[in-house]
């Protein structure tokens, strides 16, 4: 057999988003399960002492690696597992990227030992900070043996944001959890400190399912109504509890084609399909298996966020709510709920027939190309008159006495317009400077600078506040916890459903730190969640918007040249990145036409 790892084109490889891989243990251990699994092993074994940062150890009995193999895999864009972009739309494996690897032994002391079937010796293989220490033969089972020890070594910033060996634990068990749901034709073992704290043999789903949730006094999956339907689209089967089940700690998951994912909006069809049947604080278990064609959905997303897109989301969102439907109905799981208020229960109406949705074709655009940012606001967008206003000052500004005008300029006599805006003459008109969106702009620039160098200034709060939040919410919180601390939030998870707040970002002040944080989560979530190669943008524009000065604020006239120098020093465009206009010019012709 010849060796079957190849580089990517640089092409291909720059089209797929970086981004950090390695954020803590559990991403770690999720890339390293992901291989073990795409190496068609059966019983996969955890590994993982302090919380996963003195150790990571995932032992498969997959097809292993040759010698030249074991090697090139820890180079970046090193995979076998696509050759060409085409093969992201025939997507049949759970990695592709080819930085796994790369980006683990880079911030690790990594040891593997691997044997294909067909080689009588293995190899060991020694890495630490990208460089090959040692390689050798050894003998060993078939299968990879990765021991990943000291993650982020040489990484003191990542290293800080990790938490306690307790709650590293905890995120590792989710991301475990996350996988053997999935994946219950693969036995699995997780050993936390020389302790066996999961054993999982090869099974059902739903007997998985009951592995992971259920006690031995009370069944879980009992509590649960089987839900299935084929459709040309896609294809749905699981599990969804019944409403009198439902409690405040419920456990959801959705998976597509073999990957957890979060999908705010199928949520929303599967809390549709309850409505009128809970107690509103109250949420129902779910366990959603959808499979689709690789090319319907788009998984090139950052490589550790769980959001997917779909082709054609409202016609699944329509199959998915029908189907809840007709199985909450179906079971009469309705009627034995109690309530105190008055609120009156919709039952939904039970079809004898089988739902029946013509499932419309597939529109796939083969154009297409998820990995393009979609600008919304290039210079197209702008009035062609606008366009290049700071790229060419002297256009705009020129002035006899000072032809490189200046925003900051101090002779140039400004002043405040109802507390709202700031008046600046100019040589082609009279620019108005909307002073709140002005200083987001400028704080928006910061925060993004901020989230690139990890530098943060923050303020601790003299009492933590305590968050409450719906699992919903919790998720979206705990995946961008590590931007969210880059930004100067101190954050640490209090009990299932809330997090203290301890530090904010310095310039956002003390109050009310809550209310910012979940309006960050809701906008994150609603602009399509972590996954979106803007999301980072999104949380720093919703902060900056915070933070800045608001309408109606007076301003003196220091103020207002600072904020003017500031703007100016960033050459900023005349809108914010959500489109609101910063600047604008009443220009000379305007105002001639006006007498
Ligand atoms: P990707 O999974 O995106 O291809 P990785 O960096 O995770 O990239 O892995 C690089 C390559 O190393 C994989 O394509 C695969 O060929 C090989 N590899 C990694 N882990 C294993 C494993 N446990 N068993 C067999 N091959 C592996
Ligand atoms: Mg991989």
């Amino acid at each position: 057999m010849t060796d079957i790892i190849h580089l990517l084109p640089d092409s291909v490889a720059n089209q797929i988003a970086a981004g950090e891989v390695i954020q803590r243990p559990a991403s770690c251990l999720k890339e390293l399960v992901e291989n073990s699994l795409d190496a068609g092993a059966t019983h996969i074994k955890v590994l993982v002492r302090d919380g996963g940062r003195t150790l990571l150890q995932v032992i498969d009995n997959g097809k292993g690696m040759s010698p030249t193999d074991a090697r090139m895999a820890f180079e970046r864009h090193a995979t076998s597992k696509i050759q060409q972009a085409a093969d992201l739309f025939e997507l049949h494996t759970m990695g592709f990227r080819g930085e796994a690897l790369a980006s683990i032994c880079a911030v690790a002391h990594v040891e593997v030992t691997t044997r294909r079937l067909e080689d009588e010796i293995g190899t060991r293989l020694e890495i630490a900070g990208s460089e090959v220490i040692t390689q050798e033969m050894t003998q060993c089972p078939v299968g990879t043996n990765m021991r990943v020890k000291n993650l982020f070594y040489n990484v003191p910033a990542r290293r800080k944001f990790l938490k306690t060996d307790q709650t590293e634990l905890r995120n590792l068990i989710a991301e475990y959890n996350r996988i053997v749901l999935v994946n219950p034709q693969v036995q699995f073992t997780f050993i936390n400190n020389d302790e066996i704290i999961s054993e999982l043999p090869i099974c059902s789903a739903k007997q998985r399912i009951e592995a992971v949730f259920g006690h031995s006094s009370k069944p879980f999956t009992s509590q649960l109504v089987d839900i299935q339907t084929n459709t040309e689209l896609v294809n749905i089967y699981g599990f969804v509890g019944k409403p009198e089940a439902a409690n405040k700690n419920s456990q959801q998951y959705m998976f597509v084609n073999g990957r957890y994912m979060r999908h705010p909006y199928f949520h929303k069809a599967l809390m549709t399909a309850y409505s009128g049947l809970l107690a509103s604080e109250y949420s129902p278990s779910y366990f959603i298996y959808f499979e689709i064609a690789p090319d319907a959905i788009d998984v090139n997303i950052h490589p550790t966020k769980t959001e997917i897109k779909f082709a054609d989301e409202q016609a699944i969102f329509q199959i998915l709510l029908a189907t809840v439907r007709e199985a909450l109905g179906k079971f009469n799981v309705a009627p034995s709920l109690d309530f105190a208020s008055e609120t009156r229960i919709e039952m939904p109406q039970p079809t004898s027939a089988p739902i029946s949705i013509t499932a419309p074709h597939l529109k796939v655009d083969p154009t297409y190309n998820p990995f393009k940012k979609n600008n919304t606001h290039t210079a197209q967008s702008l009035p062609k008159d606008w366009m290049g206003l700071y790229d060419q000052p002297a256009n705009v500004y020129s002035n006899k006495e000072s032809p490189t005008f200046a925003l900051s300029n101090d002779n140039t006599p400004i002043l405040q317009w109802q507390n709202k805006y700031i008046v600046v003459p100019t040589d082609n008109g009279i620019m108005l400077i909307h002073q709140h969106r002005a200083h987001t702009a400028i704080l928006y620039k910061e925060l993004l600078q901020q989230l690139k160098n990890q530098q943060s200034i923050s303020q601790t709060l003299l009492f933590p506040e305590i968050l409450d939040l719906s699992n919903n919410d919790m998720q979206t919180l705990q995946d961008m916890q590590v931007e969210l601390q880059v930004l100067g939030f101190d954050l640490d998870q209090f009990s299932p459903n809330s997090y203290s707040i301890n530090a904010v970002p310095m310039q956002l002040g003390t109050n009310n730190p809550s209310e910012t944080l979940l309006q960050i989560i809701h906008q994150v979530q609603d602009t399509g969640g972590t996954a979106t190669q803007q999301w980072q943008e999104n949380m720093a524009l919703t902060l900056a918007d915070k933070m800045a000065i608001p309408l109606g604020k007076t301003l003196s006239e220091i103020e207002m040249r600072d904020l003017l120098s500031r703007l100016e020093e960033q050459h900023p465009s005349r809108f914010l990145n959500n489109g609101q206009t910063i600047i604008t010019i009443i220009t000379n012709d305007e105002i001639q036409k006006r007498f």
